[in-house]
C-alpha cells in the first residue's frame, strides 16, 4: 500500500466550489485515476472498432477520422432505441438530491463525480446536438459542442462510475445514472475508447466460458484441488459432478471464486453444502462463469454472455439453475435477462428438492439465488449447524450494490449469517441495505492501476467498517459478491485494518456438521477453530 497516500492524507478532501464553470475544466489524467485501455489484440478478437496502442495520458488518442459523426449517429440510435435514455436526458431538474450520494464524490471531492454532473457530461452534448434550445442558445441552455476533450472527459468520468445506482435511489425522478454511464461507455466503444480490465474478461468469457480464461481441464483440476483441502479439514471426500447431463440443477457461480483467496473458501462452502444435501446437481466447465462483464460493455455482449448459461442448461437437460454469490450476475438476471433472452420456458420454476419450496419469483428466469436456497433450508431445519465454530469471527455484512438495489435480496443473507455465526453486527443504517455503499471497484474497475481512486471511492464503506470494528470488535466483513471478495480486502486493509473478508457460504460450511466428518479442529482456511489453538501448535 506504500505507493498510495496514507489514509490521513487521502482524507483531506477539498469539497469547495471550483472557481470556473465545469465546462471550462479540462480532464486531467494521472496515475491512479484511470484504467488502462484495451489491448489491440483483444479489440480485434471481439471485432470492436479502432484497435490501436494508446494511452489516456497521450495528447493524440488516435480517434477515427470521422469520430464526431460516429458518436453523433451512435447517440441518435440509442435515443431512438431506449426510451429510458431519452427520458434521462430530458427530465433532470438539477435538484441536487443525488449530488452527495456518490462514493467517488464523497471520497474525492471532484464535482464531476456528482451524479448530476456526471450525467451532464452527456446531457450537454445531447442538448447541443438534439434539442432546439441547445442548438440556438448553446451554453446558455447548458449545451456544448462535441470536441476531443469531451471524449476524454467521458472516458475519465464514465470509467469513474461503478454503475452502483446508489444515486438513483435518491432521485425523485428515478433517473438511473448507471444506465447513463452504460450508454456513454457504448458510445466510447464506437471510437475504440475502452478499458482492458473489462474487455479481456469479456474476450475470455466469449472463448472459454469464464472471465479468467480457465479451460475445462484446468477447471476440473482446480475443483479437485479444493476437494483435497475440504478432505483435509473435514475428513470427508467430495467428488462433485461436472457436465453431468440429466442432473436436476445446474450450479453456476463467478469464476473469481475458484481462483483466489478468499473466494475459494466460498467455493469450498458450496461443494460442502451440496455434498451434505446429496443434491442432484452439476457444475459446468463451459458455463463456468456467473458474472457478466458484458453488462459493463454493451447490451449485445451482455445478452450473449448471459445466453451461454441458458444454452448450457438446455444442453445438459437440467430443470433449473442455481446461482452462486455474485453481484452483477444477478443484476443481469433480474433486470435484463427476461427482455434479452427470456423467458426461459424450456426450464422449470425452481423447486427446492430438499424442502419442496417453490420459488415463484424466479418463474421467468428459472434461476434461484443461493442465499434464497440456503435461507429456505435453514428455515425448514434441514441443516445441522454449529455456529460456535465461527466464534472467532465477529461479523458484519456488506450488501452488494447489485443484489441489494438491483434485486432486493436484503433479508436472506442476514438470516443465514445470524444462524451460522454467534456474533453479528450491522453497519450504520445509511450504509446498508438499499443504501449500501459500493466497494469502489464494481463495473469492471477492480484493477490495480485504478487503486487510488478505488480507495477514495471506498471511503464511505471503509469508514462504516471501521465504525463497527471500533464499536463492536468486528473482524469479518461478509459479502455475497465475487468482486466484493476481491476488492474489499485491500479496502479494509487501508481503511479498517484488522478486518478480513469472507463469503456467506464459507461461514455456512464452517458451521455445517457433516455425516462422517472427523473431529473438526480447523476452519476452511485451515486456521484453528475456537478452543483448538493449542492443538494446532503442538
Ligand atoms: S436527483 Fe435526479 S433530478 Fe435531482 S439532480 Fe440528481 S439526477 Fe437530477
Ligand atoms: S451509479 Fe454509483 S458510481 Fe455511478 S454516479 Fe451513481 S452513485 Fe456514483
Amino acid at each position: 500500500m506504500a505507493k498510495y497516500p496514507p489514509p490521513e492524507e487521502l482524507i483531506k478532501i477539498n469539497y469547495s466550489t471550483p472557481p470556473t464553470s465545469w465546462m471550462d475544466v479540462p480532464p486531467e489524467f494521472k496515475p491512479g485515476n484511470f484504467s488502462y485501455p484495451a489491448k489491440p489484440d483483444i479489440l480485434k478478437y471481439l471485432n470492436f472498432p479502432n484497435p490501436r496502442v494508446w494511452s489516456p495520458m497521450d495528447d493524440d488518442w488516435k480517434l477515427p477520422e470521422n469520430w464526431k459523426e460516429i458518436i453523433t449517429e451512435g447517440f441518435r440510435e440509442r435515443l431512438d432505441k431506449y426510451r429510458s435514455f431519452k427520458i434521462f436526458m430530458d427530465v433532470c431538474v438539477r435538484c441536487g438530491a443525488c449530488a452527495d450520494k456518490c462514493h467517488f464524490f464523497i471520497g474525492g471531492g471532484d464535482p464531476k463525480n456528482m451524479p448530476v454532473l456526471r450525467a451532464e457530461l452527456l446531457r450537454s452534448i445531447y442538448r447541443g446536438d438534439f434539442t432546439m434550445a441547445g442548438k440556438i442558445l448553446g451554453r446558455l441552455a447548458g449545451a456544448r459542442k462535441l470536441e476531443t476533450d469531451v471524449v476524454k472527459e467521458w472516458f475519465l468520468y464514465f470509467y469513474q462510475c461503478t454503475e452502483c445506482r446508489r444515486c438513483s435511489l435518491f432521485c425523485p425522478y428515478g433517473i438511473d445514472t448507471a444506465e447513463i454511464t452504460m450508454m456513454a461507455r457504448e458510445l466510447l466503444h464506437l471510437v475504440g475508447c475502452n478499458i482492458n480490465w473489462i474487455l479481456e474478461p469479456v474476450a475470455n468469457c466469449n472463448r472459454t466460458g469464464n472471465h479468467l480464461g480457465i479451460q475445462p481441464h484446468a477447471f476440473k483440476d482446480m475443483v479437485e484441488f479444493l476437494c483435497e483441502d475440504i478432505e483435509t479439514v473435514t475428513g470427508v471426500r467430495i467428488d462433485p459432478p461436472l457436465n453431468r447431463k440429466g442432473a436436476e440443477i445446474l450450479f453456476i457461480t463467478p469464476s473469481g471464486d475458484i481462483f483466489a483467496d478468499p473466494g475459494i473458501y466460498t467455493f469450498m462452502g458450496y461443494l460442502i453444502l451440496f455434498h451434505y444435501l446429496d443434491l442432484d446437481y452439476t457444475w459446468s466447465t463451459y458455463a463456468s462463469e456467473g458474472g457478466n462483464f458484458g453488462l459493463f460493455t454493451s447490451d449485445k455482449m451482455m445478452k450473449k454472455l448471459n445466453g451461454k448459461m441458458y444454452h448450457e442448461a438446455e444442453r445438459l437437460g437440467v430443470k433449473w439453475i442455481l446461482g452462486g454469490e455474485c453481484g452483477h450476475m444477478w443484476r443481469v438476471i433480474n433486470q435484463y435477462m427476461l427482455t434479452m433472452n427470456g423467458p426461459a420456458n424450456f426450464l422449470q420454476t425452481p423447486v427446492s428438492p430438499i424442502t419442496g419450496t417453490r420459488f415463484d419469483a424466479a418463474a421467468g428466469t428459472k434461476m434461484l439465488h443461493i442465499t434464497e436456497f440456503t435461507a429456505d433450508l435453514i428455515k425448514n431445519n434441514k441443516l445441522k449447524l454449529d455456529p460456535s465454530r465461527n466464534a472467532n469471527f465477529k461479523v458484519t455484512f456488506h450488501d452488494s450494490c447489485n443484489t441489494a438495489r438491483g434485486m432486493g435480496i436484503l433479508e436472506e443473507p442476514r438470516y443465514i449469517l445470524k444462524n451460522v455465526v454467534p456474533e453479528f453486527y450491522e453497519m450504520p443504517d445509511n450504509t446498508i441495505r438499499e443504501q449500501t455503499f459500493c466497494c469502489g471497484g464494481g463495473a469492471g474497475l477492480n484493477n490495480e492501476e485504478f487503486m487510488e481512486t478505488r480507495l477514495r471511492g471506498g471511503l464511505p464503506r471503509g469508514n462504516a467498517v471501521k465504525y463497527v470494528r471500533d464499536t463492536h470488535g468486528v473482524n469479518t466483513l461478509a459479502c455475497m459478491c465475487a468482486i466484493d471478495r476481491a476488492t474489499l480486502p485491500p479496502l479494509c486493509d487501508y481503511w479498517a485494518p484488522g478486518v478480513g473478508v469472507s463469503g456467506i457460504h464459507e461461514l455456512v460450511s464452517n458451521a455445517l456438521v457433516l455425516d462422517g466428518e472427523k473431529k473438526r479442529t480447523m476452519d476452511l482456511r485451515q486456521n484453528p477453530l475456537p478452543g483448538f489453538e493449542d492443538e494446532e501448535e503442538e
